[in-house]
């Protein structure tokens, strides 16, 4: 059986990954549909409102530091302390000329306080303040709408509720919020050789790892997974697959069986079901790439190699997803340029995703390739936490040489 070929480098007819992601991205647009969440099930969905300020934030200015709060203009000298304001409970009374307050950390500056001095550069004697540093005016008082002035928008519409969101969201008092709904991804695998977890492997199986892998994927999105388990390499059955998942999800995934082997049937399938590309991508690994639509759901047959798998997923299938999602750009996965940390082997003709650890260096941080870098080997993925990407036209790339490093760490 014909699979995914990684030592048959040159493909004059393979698709770029750009002329891809171009093609995906343009396919995907959101929702016209939005839902009112409560704040705390928000998290992970993407926002279809633009969230406006009422009031400044801070609403009204408070102290930066626990210390003692005064009146520049009353000069330089001592000061006697008067009161207190602690979070929570403001000051209420007025200061005297050469008087002076405690005051801690998010309590209101009262209206004649107009410096805030660190307790460690004070000295208290009684009720007798002296100061160790020079009182200037604003010091230490966060002032009313330094984060945001009264109306600004604090959160776009397509921002991506992570936590630091919803903490936005929730210093404006919101208890809830008009998010786009979640995706409904159905998945499956397919593939004779697939057994499932739990149960014994009888001669020539292997287990099913694509299935749990795109699982963990989708849940990260706050995506809706659909599991449509294991399929066989039947015509009947994919066929089965397919039509059930595009009548209850959003985005259909499927692994293995888009090659041009003998037991590959999903292009054919999908030219029956629906409207397809057949890709063979000018990558490695990830050879083989199906996208399309089957009724009103987007479709991503992606190889079976489980590495091919989740390269695919990160560069096509998650970008579609952020997008589909309602979230506004970016959606590739970000990237920077880092030294190769030794000689990175690599044959001209695809563009190579080798999985690559980040390595501290004197100089600064540099990046090395972890484990082998062929598309059946899982244990390298999981140790690595980035992709390197190489370009297509690349050789041997020299110890040194800036690579672009895809991180895969901390990705939703
Ligand atoms: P295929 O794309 O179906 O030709 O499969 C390519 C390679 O990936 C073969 O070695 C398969 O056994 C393997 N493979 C396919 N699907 C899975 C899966 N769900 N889990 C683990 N390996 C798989
Ligand atoms: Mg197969």
């Amino acid at each position: 059986m014909a699979t995914c070929c990684d030592d048959n480098e040159h493909d004059p007819a393979a698709k770029s990954v750009a002329a891809a992601l171009e093609i995906i991205l343009a396919a995907a647009s959101p929702s016209s549909h939005s839902e009112v969440r409560a704040l705390d099930d928000a998290s992970d969905r993407v926002l279809a409102e633009d969230l406006r300020t009422e009031q400044p934030i801070p609403a009204w200015p408070n102290s930066a530091m626990d210390g003692y709060g005064l009146r520049c203009s009353d000069g330089p000298g001592s000061r006697r302390c008067v009161g207190a304001a602690f979070a929570g409970h403001p000051f209420t009374g007025e200061l005297g000329p050469g008087e002076c307050i405690r005051i801690m950390t998010g309590a209101p500056v009262p209206a004649d306080v107009d410096c805030v001095v660190p307790q460690e550069q004070c000295e208290r004697q009684d009720d007798r303040v002296e100061f160790r540093s020079a009182l200037r005016p604003g010091a230490n008082i966060r002032q009313a709408g330094e984060d945001l002035p009264a109306g600004a928008v604090a959160l776009a519409r397509g921002t991506l509720l992570r936590p630091a969101a919803l903490g936005v969201a929730a210093s404006l008092g919101r208890t809830e919020l008009r998010v786009y709904p979640a995706l409904r991804v159905a998945f499956f695998s397919t593939g004779d050789e697939l057994q499932g977890l739990g149960a014994p492997l009888a001669a020539g199986q292997i287990y099913d790892s694509n299935r749990h892998m795109l699982r963990a994927l989708l849940g990260r999105l706050g995506c809706q997974p659909l599991d449509l388990g294991r399929v066989a390499d039947e015509p009947a059955a994919i066929r089965q697959a397919l039509t059930e998942a595009a009548a209850m999800a959003d985005v259909i995934l499927s692994t293995g069986g888009v090659s041009v082997g003998e037991a590959d049937y999903i292009s054919a399938l999908l030219q029956e079901l629906g409207q397809v590309s057949f890709w063979k991508m000018n990558m490695k690994p990830g050879r083989p790439l199906a996208f399309g639509t089957i009724g009103s759901a987007h479709f991503f047959g992606l190889p079976g190699n489980p590495v091919s798998t989740v390269v695919t997923f990160y560069e096509f299938v998650r970008p579609f997803l952020l997008k589909r999602m309602g979230k506004t750009e970016p959606w590739t996965v970000p990237s920077l340029r880092l030294p190769c940390a030794t000689t990175l082997k690599k044959k001209p003709g695809r563009t190579d995703f080798q999985r690559g650890r980040l390595v501290a260096t004197a100089e600064g941080w540099q990046v090395a390739p972890v484990g082998a870098q062929s598309s059946h080997i899982l244990s390298g993925l999981a140790q690595a936490q980035c992709l390197m990407v190489l370009p297509a036209e690349a050789g041997d790339i020299p110890a040194g040489s800036l690579v672009e490093v895809q991180l895969l760490e901390g990705l939703v």
